[in-house]
């Protein structure tokens, strides 16, 4: 990645000149909602650490950010529950992130738009000759593919979602997988699988950005968009094409609860004293040490919490096949046969030496040692 600011700064130009969505920029969206320009300019320090660039980077991801309602995005609903779109949207106590997020310049999205029928199909095709190679393809779901995708047909002529996805991702200049369903194939991708689904990158043959997660957050979409307007290029991604500076750490990593999983401080089961003292939640399921993605550190809720800090072990939505791999959710892995992604198992040598002390992890070091990807 090239840190050019002259061509960053020309790109943002260039998207000024566009039009944005609805009459209100997002810093004017921005200050009605009670955001102070500091309160913005703060967030884009953080965005901008997040993001692994350097700090006089500052004031071009605030611009990026401001502009990030021009780049034209066709978003596409397969076969998933539209959890994620709806975990995104409709928030009482929306986020700078969940703010721009609302904000992009959707030209066409099956769920929310207010056109319906054949009207929606011609924005639809508008949409793909007007932005053609310049729009972001945000795709939801999983894709079945068996049958040559009759499991799933979308709107008058039927189509399939396979031969939509195929033909939209064509004339998109970059496609971004939202969610574990879109990247990875998501729950209805189970065994035994009965339609097939898969994830978009493996359907489409091509580099997709995944932002898995069972919802992801705003936070790690719309961060992937700014690094797309200051770039024009995706992010650096890691083996499972997941963006490295959202999902380079394990949730184990920096979990709060981490210092009682390294001293061997465990809830046995959910409500004991272990659980009023906050210990670790290993012996419970949690799957933290076999997870990438950042939730830990950015959390939910305008960072007021995530599902360890409540009392629940992570289950692994961020992981390829979390929904086989990752199961039962409520009992340590180290009692099942697990492939990972992970990487790097040298961080859990003391915890895992506890455990096995404990009579827990009798597999799990092995299994650990063993990594393996599961495309292989
Ligand atoms: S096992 Fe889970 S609860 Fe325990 S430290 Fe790791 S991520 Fe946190
Ligand atoms: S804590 Fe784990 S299960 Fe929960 S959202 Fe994060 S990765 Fe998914």
């Amino acid at each position: 990645m090239a840190l050019n600011i002259e061509s960053i700064k020309e790109r943002i130009a260039e998207l000024r000149k566009l039009e944005g969505v609805g009459s209100s920029s997002i810093p004017a969206i921005l200050k009605s909602e009670g955001f102070t320009r500091r309160d913005f300019l703060k967030w884009a320090g953080a965005m901008t650490i997040l993001l692994g660039l350097p700090s006089s980077f500052t004031p071009l991801v605030a611009e990026a950010a401001e502009v990030a309602d021009r780049v034209p995005v066709v978003w596409l609903h397969l076969a998933e529950c539209t959890g994620c779109s709806e975990s995104l949207l409709r928030t009482d106590a929306p986020t700078i992130d969940n703010l721009i997020f609302n904000y992009i310049n959707l030209q066409y999205h099956d769920t929310i738009m207010a056109a319906a029928g054949w009207q929606a199909e011609t924005n639809y095709e508008e949409a793909l000759q007007k932005f053609k190679n310049r729009f972001i393809l945000c795709v939801e779901g999983g894709v079945p593919t068996k049958n040559n995708g009759q499991f799933l047909t979308i709107g008058p002529h039927a189509e399939t979602g396979l031969e939509k996805l195929k033909r939209t991702a064509a004339e998109a200049a970059a496609v971004i997988s939202v969610g574990t369903c879109s990247s990875f194939g998501g729950i209805q991708a189970a065994k035994p699988n009965p339609t097939e689904a898969k994830g978009v990158g493996e359907v489409l043959g091509r580099t997709v950005v995944n932002i898995p997660g069972c919802p992801p957050s705003a936070k790690n979409i719309v961060g992937t968009i700014v690094y797309y307007i200051l770039f024009g290029a995706l992010p650096p991604l890691d083996n499972f094409n997941r963006p490295k500076w959202a999902y380079g750490l394990r949730i184990h990593d920096l979990c709060e609860r981490r210092g009682h999983f390294d001293a061997g401080e465990f809830v046995e089961e959910f409500g004991d004293q272990g659980a009023q003292n906050g210990f670790c939640l290993y012996k419970v399921g949690c799957k933290g040490p076999y997870t990438f993605n950042n939730c830990s550190r950015e959390r939910f809720n305008q960072h007021t919490s995530w599902p360890v800090q409540a009392g629940h072990g992570c289950i692994g939505c961020s992981e390829p096949d979390f929904w086989d791999t990752m199961a039962p959710y409520e009992e340590p892995l180290a009692k099942h046969q697990f492939s990972s992604a992970m990487a790097d198992s040298s961080a859990d040598k003391v915890g895992i030496t506890i455990l096995t002390l404990a009579g827990v992890a009798v597999a799990a070091h092995g299994l650990i040692s063993a990594i393996k990807n599961p495309k292989e």
